[in-house]
C-alpha cells in the first residue's frame, strides 16, 4: 500500500503559531496548480503498481481550490498511479472557508474525507490563534460536512493555549464530541521557532502554561475521549471504530508516499525527499522540468531501523515478527529490564505480537521512544561488533 500527499501552499491569513509553508497571495493559485500538474507528470516516471489505498490535499488551506483543480488534478493522479476505487481521498479545510456548494463540489470531485482545523470552541482562544474563523464557523461547516453527504469527517483540537484553562478545554472537548466527527486530532500548541508566536514568546508576552498543566489536558482528553466512543491509534488521534485515518497509517507504517507541491516530504523505499519550500524556488525548478527536491537522503540500515521503531511505537506499535525478519533483532530481549518495568507500570503491552503503548504509556511516548532507541543502537552495535570479531576469527 502507499499513498499521494499534495501540499497546497495559501492560507487566507497565517495563524500565529503555524510554521508549516503558505502564503497569503490567492492570485498565485491558478498557475500553481498548473505547476502541480507538471509535477505529477514528472513524478510519474517513478510511479509503481503499488496500490494507493489514500490520497491527502493538505497544506496550507486546499479549501482555497476550486472543486473543478481537485477533479483534474485526481484525473492526473489516477492517469500514472494505480489509485485503488477504494482509496480514502481526504482534503483538509479551513471552516471559515468552506459552503454547502464548495463541499457539495469537492464530494463530487471525489473527496471522501474532510479534515476540519477547529482547533478551539472559544473565540478567546482562536483570537489569541488567530484562526479566520469563529467557532460557530466550525459547527456550521460540520452541519454543512454532514448535510452533502460526508460520512468520514476528522476535526482538530489544540490544546496548553495561554488563554486555555482546564474548564474552557473540557468543554471545547465536550463540544467536540457533541458534534460527533468520526475522528478527532488533539495536539498540544507547539512554540515553533520562526512563527510570530515564538518571537511573542521570546519577547515575554505570552506565558507558556506549565508542564504539568499540559500533561493533565493531555490525559483529559485521552480518558474523555476514550469514554466517547474514540480509540487511540496514535499520540495525538483518535477514531471511531474504522475511522482509523489511512493516510497517517502510511506515515507511521513507513510505507512509501509520493508528495508534490512546495515544501512537500516524499518517502520511496529507503529514500527520503523534501521539496524546494518556497512557491518561487519550487514553480522554477518544476519549469525547468527537474524534480523540485531541496533535499534527498538515502537511509542506512540503522536509521530505516530506527525510524521503522520510531513510527509505530508512537501509533499501534511495533510489530515483532517485522522487526525480528527484516533488521535481525529481537526487540523484546534488546529492551529488558526496561521492559518487564514498563510492562508492569501499565505502560507497554506485548500480548498482541507488538510492542505498544497503553494509554499510560502514550503520555511518556518521547521518554519511552528515546529509551528504546538507545537500547536498539547499543544492541545493534553489539551484534555488529560480535560479526565484526566473528569475521575477523573466520579469516
Ligand atoms: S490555516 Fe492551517 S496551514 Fe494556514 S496558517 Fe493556519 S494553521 Fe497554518
Amino acid at each position: 500500500m502507499a499513498a499521494l500527499y499534495l501540499h497546497i501552499p495559501f492560507c487566507e491569513r497565517k495563524c500565529s503559531y503555524c510554521d508549516f509553508y503558505s502564503i497569503e497571495s490567492l492570485k498565485y493559485i491558478e498557475p500553481f496548480v498548473a505547476t502541480l500538474h507538471r509535477e505529477i507528470a514528472l513524478r510519474a516516471a517513478s510511479a509503481t503498481n503499488a496500490p494507493i489505498t489514500s490520497i491527502f490535499f493538505g497544506g496550507g488551506t486546499p479549501s482555497l481550490l476550486e472543486p473543478d483543480h481537485i477533479s483534474s488534478l485526481l484525473s492526473s493522479l489516477r492517469s500514472s498511479w494505480n489509485v485503488q476505487p477504494d482509496v480514502e481521498i481526504t482534503m483538509e479545510c479551513n471552516p471559515g472557508t468552506v459552503s454547502a456548494a464548495s463541499l457539495e463540489g469537492y464530494r463530487a470531485a471525489g473527496v471522501n474525507r474532510l479534515s476540519f482545523g477547529v482547533q478551539s470552541f472559544h473565540e478567546n482562544e482562536l483570537a489569541f490563534l488567530q484562526r479566520i474563523h469563529s467557532a460557530h464557523d466550525a459547527v456550521e461547516a460540520m452541519r454543512l460536512a454532514r448535510m452533502v453527504g460526508f460520512d468520514n469527517v476528522n476535526m482538530d483540537l489544540m490544546f496548553a493555549l495561554p488563554p486555555q484553562t482546564l474548564a474552557s478545554f473540557a468543554a471545547s472537548l465536550a463540544r467536540m464530541i457533541e458534534l460527533e466527527p468520526d475522528h478527532i486530532s488533539a495536539y498540544s500548541l507547539i512554540y515553533e521557532h520562526g512563527t510570530p508566536l515564538y518571537a511573542q514568546l521570546k519577547k515575554g508576552l505570552v506565558t507558556p502554561h506549565a508542564e504539568e498543566l499540559d500533561a493533565e489536558m493531555y490525559a483529559m482528553a485521552i480518558t474523555t475521549l476514550t469514554q466517547a466512543g474514540y480509540r487511540q491509534y496514535e499520540v495525538s488521534n483518535f477514531a471511531k471504530a474504522g475511522r482509523e485515518c489511512r493516510h497517517n497509517l502510511t506515515y507511521w507504517h513507513a510505507q512509501d508516499h509520493w508528495a508534490f507541491g512546495p515544501s512537500a516530504h516524499g518517502r520511496l523505499g529507503n529514500m527520503r525527499y523534501c521539496n524546494q519550500r518556497s512557491l518561487t524556488a519550487w514553480t522554477k525548478s518544476v519549469e525547468q522540468g527537474t524534480l523540485p527536491q531541496a533535499t534527498v537522503e538515502v537511509l542506512d540500515n540503522q536509521q530505516q531501523l530506527e525510524e521503522f521503531v520510531f513510527l509505530h511505537l508512537r501509533a499501534d506499535g511495533i510489530p515483532l515478527d517485522v522487526v525480528r525478519q527484516r533488521f535481525g533483532i529481537d526487540i523484546l530481549a534488546a529492551l529488558q529490564p526496561h521492559l518487564t518495568f514498563w510492562i508492569d507500570a501499565g505502560m507497554v503491552d506485548v500480548s498482541t505480537g507488538r510492542l505498544s503503548l497503553t494509554g499510560e504509556g502514550y503520555r511518556v511516548c518521547d521518554d519511552i521512544t528515546l529509551r528504546v532507541l538507545e537500547l536498539l543502537d547499543y544492541s545493534t552495535r553489539i551484534a555488529s561488533a560480535i560479526r565484526i570479531d566473528d569475521a575477523r576469527r573466520a579469516g
